[in-house]
């Protein structure tokens, strides 16, 4: 490909909307351009990208028995309503009807489209374990959609699901994906930790993130540099390692309630006819009733909310005390008492910031709780001795120092047991004549956020250091001169040899002065640049420079192509 031709619009400037570096260069290198908040597209250079972290990805999935197929975006409300997500999933879905007013929605995750595929043709013990896969764009209408690429609310993804017949198959499955990831990752060039994840509603041990590790990471990480344990924040303050004994929060870990029990409990709560607010309530070992308000949205984060709760005191809580513990992801939460007052909290997300309005009596429209009468039903109070992790804590397995650092989540394993299985009835008759719910898994992989990652992780002052393997090119031949005949005779055929021999190899033909070109190629990244001026012409020494270390090499033309190898 010749630059002349390439559609790669590098800016000058850092467009002022971007925070983080890889937003920053993906703008600039020309990778992206933005649609909308959290929509974009993606550009020539980035789709080469792409694809080739997809061919890791599939390359992976397919070694582990990964068969690829391709769901609908678009998927009906029927099926989400039989798992009961088409109420929970709340406003992080978007939503839309069709001319005969059926309502249906754009893909945010697809276990229910996945599952009523298999349980209509799987029957039989015979035809499992069955692992499938696609790699497609989602959609998630996020709250706050931002630093580009990295929460988009249409983005790409993979998402594999593990069918089986019992606990051990799903092991299986489990542990082959997760072996999948860490190659995946460590193929893109990334540096990263699987750390052990809350399981949410489903229960168990069975969650794990892949985390790439970069300051600028939405997730915290605690990690042991003695022993292999390695968790979220959220995870690890679940087992408070941090607090010595007499330190320690006064609810234990049985106060934390039973998952499981917690759908039977909840119910909803009308906000506005248009409003509805999920609330999930549970009564501790203590006798404590804990009540928590999330606006229907992802069903996993509410139940991270509702561990932290359970693991803190919560005879009292006050705002600032309890976002601290909670972190980003609430904006309120607050006391509430229905049925005495200091026993129940509320948790809200923060797009329900004006929840703050209704909890103080205000009555705005669309912020009133129904039947609930702030100060006739609850009094605010402050809760008391929040320990959370510090680095340096001991490490629960091995009483290590602990380490902490960011991360940013570019996969999740998750084990869903038959929580799927048993809503939609994907039933499967096992050697025994029996009838079972299939046991299942999912497995996400955030490529175009693993995209943004890589960039985070790989950039200096000039711009984006590609690792090799998912470089949109692999090297760009530069002629100083465009005047000089011979430079540019030979940049074409470096070029053309180049391609010959497996690289993926631009020439930059441009009528741009040197440093122009130079810039560009640094900006965007390639990792070698061949810089052909009078000493390549004259001395037979080509020049070849390595973006990651800077370092320059010359050959002649008879040994360059090995030397770049
Ligand atoms: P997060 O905690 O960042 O919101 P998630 O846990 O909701 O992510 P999953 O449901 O586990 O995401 O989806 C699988 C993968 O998809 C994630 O590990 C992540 O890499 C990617 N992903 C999720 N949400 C987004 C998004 N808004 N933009 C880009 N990638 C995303
Ligand atoms: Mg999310
Ligand atoms: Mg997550
Ligand atoms: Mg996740």
């Amino acid at each position: 490909m010749r630059v002349s031709q390439l559609f790669a619009p590098t800016l000058r400037e850092t467009p002022a909307e971007a925070e983080v570096v890889s937003h920053k260069l993906m703008l600039r290198a020309g990778l992206i351009r933005k649609a909308a908040g959290g929509v974009y597209s993606y550009l020539p250079l980035a789709w080469r990208v792409l694809k080739k972290i997809e061919t890791i990805v599939r390359e992976e999935m397919d070694a582990k028995g990964g068969q690829e197929l391709s769901m609908p975006i678009i998927q009906p409300a029927e099926m989400w309503q039989e798992t009961g997500r088409w109420s929970v999933y709340g406003d992080e879905m978007f939503r839309l009807k069709d001319r005969h007013n059926r309502n249906f929605c754009l893909g945010p995750t697809h276990e229910e489209m996945i599952t009523t595929i298999v349980r209509g043709d799987v029957r039989s013990y015979r035809q499992l374990p069955l692992m499938l896969y696609q790699i497609q764009n989602k959609y998630r209408d996020e709250i706050r959609p931002r630093f580009g690429l990295m929460r988009g609310r249409e983005f790409i993804m993979k998402d594999a699901y593990s069918f089986d017949r019992d606990e051990a198959g799903l092991d299986v499955n489990y542990n082959k994906m997760y072996d999948a990831y860490t190659r995946v990752f460590n193929r893109c060039g990334l540096t990263f930790r699987a750390v052990e994840a809350d399981s949410g509603a489903i229960g168990g041990s069975g969650s794990h993130e892949f985390m790439v590790i970069a300051d600028s990471g939405e997730a915290g990480i605690v990690y042991c540099g003695d022993c292999d344990y390695a968790a979220n924040v959220e995870k690890a303050e679940l087992h408070p390692i941090s607090a010595p004994a007499e330190e320690r929060l006064p609810l234990t870990e049985k106060d934390t309630p039973d998952m499981k029990s917690i759908s039977e409990v909840s119910h909803y709560l009308e906000v506005s006819p248009e409003k509805t607010i999920k609330t999930l309530a549970f009564r501790t070992d203590t006798g404590a009733v804990v009540l928590a308000l999330v606006r229907g949205d992802h069903e996993v984060n509410e139940i991270k909310l509702l561990n932290k709760v359970g693991c803190i005191q919560l005879e009292m809580a006050n705002e600032e005390a309890i976002s601290n513990v909670i972190g980003s992801q609430a904006g309120y939460i607050g006391p509430v008492g229905i049925e005495s007052s200091k026993d129940i909290i509320i948790v809200a997300d923060t797009s329900v910031m004006n929840m703050h309005n209704a909890v103080c009596g205000a009555n705005k429209k669309d912020t009133h709780y129904i039947n609930v009468n702030p100060l006739r039903d609850f009094t605010p109070s402050t809760v008391t001795d929040i320990r959370l992790i510090q680095a340096n804590d001991p490490c629960p397995r091995c009483g290590a120092p602990v380490k902490t650092a960011r991360g940013i989540e570019v996969g999740q394993v998750f084990k869903l047991f038959t929580k799927y299985s048993t809503s939609l009835q994907a039933t499967f008759i096992d050697d025994g004549g029996k009838e079972k719910p299939m046991v299942m898994g999912c497995y996400g992989i955030g490529v175009s956020r693993t995209m943004a990652a890589a960039i985070e992780q790989n950039n200096d002052e000039n711009g984006i250091i590609w690792p090799v393997p998912i470089a949109p090119f692999h090297a760009i031949v530069i002629p100083i001169s465009n005047k000089d005949q011979a430079q540019m005779a030979l940049a074409e055929k470096i070029y053309n040899e180049l391609n010959e021999a497996g690289f993926e190899a631009l020439f930059d033909d441009r009528n741009e002065r040197p440093g122009v070109k130079f810039k560009d190629a640094d900006l965007i990244g390639y990792p070698i640049k061949i810089t052909i001026g009078p000493k390549a012409i004259d001395e037979d020494q080509i020049e070849v420079k390595a973006r990651r270390t800077g370092e320059t090499f010359y050959f002649n033309h008879e040994e360059y192509v090995k030397g770049i190898r």
